[in-house]
Formats: C-alpha cells, structure tokens, sequence
C-alpha cells in the first residue's frame, strides 16, 4: 500500500516542514508566555524569558543576555545572562539535558530560579556592563535601542565592530540583538548567539525571536509596574521612608533571618525632641517639611543595609541587621549627632533653627527574643533617653533574673 509520504513531492515536503517548524514556534511562543504569567516577580520573568531563547525545546540560542534600560541614568544594564561559559562547560551542559531530559516546567520551577538567581556568577565581565543609550551613542547596543528593530551582525561583518563595549566583553562571530517592546516602547534587549554550535542565525529565527520579545516586553512592563505598586504600598508618602506595616513585616522575617543564623540585630526607635512644641509655632505643615529633612538625614547617616521606617507620628525606626549592641550605639550615636548639628537653610520661618531627636536600641538576643520584645525595649530605652534630659542615645540592658 502507498503511503501519504509517497505522494509528497520535495514542495510538499517543504511545506510539511514549514508547517513542522511553525507548530513547534507557535507551542514554545505558548508555553513562554503561559509562564510568564505564572508570577510577577521581575527576576523570574527576566529568568523565563531567557529560558525560552536558550532551551533546547524553545528557540535553542547558545547563549543569551538580558538587558534592561534605565531611564534615569540613560544607560542599558545587564541583569541576566545565560548559557556555557566554554565549551566545555557546553557539553558538560548539553549532556546533562540529554540525560534529564527537562522540560520547560522543570526549567523554571520556583528551586531552579532560585538557584540561578541566587548564584550569578558566570559572567562577572558582561553581568557588570552599563552601556550609555543616548542620541550621540554609537555603540551596537544603542543602536538597537534607537531603531527599535532587530540587528543581525553575521560573522562577515562582526570585525567592523571590534571596539564596541559588548563586543569587548562578550567574545563571538555572529549575534543578533532584540528589542523587547512594550507598546512603543523599548524597555529591553536581548542579545543572543551561537557560539559553540556554531549554528547560523536565519531569518526563520528571527522571526519567532521578534514574537517571544514582543511578548517578553510586556511581561517585563507588567512586573516593572507592579514592583512600583509594591514598593508604593510599603512607602510613606510623606517622607518616602518605609512604612510602619513594612518596618512590622520586614522585622519578623530579618528576625527570623538573624535567629537562623545565629547573628545579632539591633532596633533603633528615633523620637523627635519637642516636636509639638514644632508644631505649635510653625504649624502643622511647617512640621511636615522637618519630617522630610529629617528621613534625608536619617538615610544619609545609616547603611545600605539598615531599614529606615516612619514608625508613626514624628518617630522613626532603623533595623540594623548583623549589628551587635556597641556597633548600633556607633550608628544611633552618628545619627543622633548628624540631626543636632544639621541646619535647615530653606526653612523660612526659621533660618536657624535647631532639631534634636532621643534614640532608644534594643538587641536581639542579648535584650529580647521576640519582635514585640525588641521593640518595647527600645520603646523604653527612649523614654529612658527622654526622661534623662532628650538629645541622648539610651541602650537597653539584657534582662536581669
Ligand atoms: P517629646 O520631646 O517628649 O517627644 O515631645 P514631643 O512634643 O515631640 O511629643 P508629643 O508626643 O507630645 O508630640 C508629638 C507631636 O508630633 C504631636 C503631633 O502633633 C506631632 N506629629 C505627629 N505626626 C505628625 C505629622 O505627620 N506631621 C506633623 N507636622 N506633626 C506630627
Ligand atoms: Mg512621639
Ligand atoms: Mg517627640
């Protein structure tokens, strides 16, 4: 009997191939997308989205790096990047696909991510790599940005490009850049290549490369917006700092963090000297712009590590994680001396004036164990500070028994 493929001239089965390809395309644009909806968290979406220009069964790039712009500084930076680091290290991975055989569910499970994210080290050279986008800018990447189009180097005219920044670092013979769209705008880019297949880059790929960043822009536009949400909700619109549900939140869980770890946090509780007195001669709004001068001080004079809160009213809260009791009076000590010294030129009922504040600390584990415990100790250390004259750091002492 005669099969169908008897029956197929080579059109026909071209046109089966064609047909092959744009039903495996169609199902990785589907299954990418249907993960990127799975979570709103920025990294994972930037993870996924790079899985599926690099996995075997999506559009099996070699290699791929994810750049995000920013706006303020006017630059694209380098959040992710994907793929062998040598050949070796190819086969090492190629084999242990062979052998896993993982899909994409199992690529991007919550374990996976995690371990990526949390061990980028691949890379140091590309992952640092900020490259300046604006209109004067003639660099590959810029010149991406600006178009707004996919550029295609080929190895017959990558050597044109020897100077440019991510040529430097990202050693290769042929690369494709994509803009990743949201609406009509930019917000990201992806270069990829195939350096240790050596497999040309066709316009076939391309084409299902152009629709997985259209739906990649989005996805990175969605999470960015909801970040702000987040980041909204756990602001004080006064003076910008943390709120107090994001001091209570973030207190338990570097408490938690610090017990693990067997590791020392302090809490610092900050109360204004008078401030009603403030109040009732400026007024209310005048007593506003002390608050904002005051949380620009605070975060000034403490760590990139510390969180500096709006407890409420006019007292602040400052978690000092990994900080013992004598390095918190060292920092409580600064603040509290940088506030009495600091000067509020554009305060225009009064040039001169002066702001104190009393601080309260309390140590984890040597004053308290639990969070409620912490914070009525450094409650009572300030009342202690207060009633001994304000202006003063007062450290709490360990429980006598
Ligand atoms: P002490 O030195 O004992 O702390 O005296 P104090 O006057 O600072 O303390 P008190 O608790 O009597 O007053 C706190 C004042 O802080 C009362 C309130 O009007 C003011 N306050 C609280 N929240 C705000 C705010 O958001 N804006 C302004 N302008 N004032 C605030
Ligand atoms: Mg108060
Ligand atoms: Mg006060």
């Amino acid at each position: 009997m005669e099969t169908m493929t008897d029956y197929l001239n080579t059109d026909d089965q071209n046109l089966r191939e064609q047909l092959n390809r744009a039903h495996r395309d169609l199902s990785v644009l589907y299954d990418i997308s249907n993960a990127m909806r799975t979570t709103l968290e920025l990294n994972h979406i930037l993870y996924i989205i790079l899985t599926g220009v690099t996995a075997h069964f999506g559009l099996g790039f070699n290699r791929a790096i994810l750049f995000l712009v920013n706006q303020k500084d006017q630059c694209l930076e380098c959040k992710m990047v994907i793929g062998p680091e040598s050949g070796e290290d190819a086969q090492k991975i190629w084999r242990h696909i062979g052998e896993a055989n993982e899909d994409l569910e199992d690529l991007i499970s919550a374990d996976k991510i995690a371990q990526h994210i949390n061990h980028q080290s691949a890379y140091p050279t590309i992952r640092a790599l900020k490259i300046p986008i604006g209109t004067q800018e003639h660099n590959l990447l810029a010149t991406a940005y600006i178009k707004g189009t996919p550029l295609h180097i080929t190895r017959d005219t990558i050597s044109q490009y020897a100077n440019d920044p991510l040529l430097q670092v990202f050693h290769t013979n042929e690369l494709v850049i994509m803009p990743l769209k949201a609406k009509d705008k930019i917000n990201g880019l992806i270069v990829a290549d195939n350096l240790y297949t050596q497999k040309p880059i066709t316009s076939e790929d391309l084409k299902i490369f152009t629709m997985l960043a259209n739906q990649a822009g989005l996805a990175i536009e969605n999470s960015q917006l909801y970040e702000i949400i987040v980041q909204k909700s756990h602001t004080d619109s006064l003076t910008n700092l943390w709120n107090h549900g994001f001091f209570q939140h973030k207190l338990s869980e570097e408490l938690e963090k610090a017990q693990k770890a067997n590791l020392p946090l302090s809490l610092a509780i900050i109360d204004i000297d008078n401030f009603k007195r403030l109040n009732d001669t400026y007024g209310h709004q005048n007593g506003d712009i002390i608050l904002r001068e005051l949380a620009h001080v605070l975060r000034k004079s403490s760590r990139e590590t510390d969180y500096i809160c709006r407890y409420g009213g006019e007292e602040f809260s400052i978690i000092l994680p990994q900080t013992n009791k004598e390095q918190a009076l060292t920092i409580a000590e600064q603040i509290r001396q940088a506030i009495a010294q600091q000067e509020f030129p554009n305060f225009l009922p009064n040039k001169n004036l002066k702001v104190t504040v009393s601080i309260g600390l309390a140590t984890h584990s040597t004053d308290a164990a639990t969070k409620e415990n912490l914070i009525a100790k450094a409650d009572k250390a300030m009342y202690i500070a207060k009633f001994s004259g304000k202006n003063m750091t007062c450290a709490s002492q360990p429980e006598t028994a």
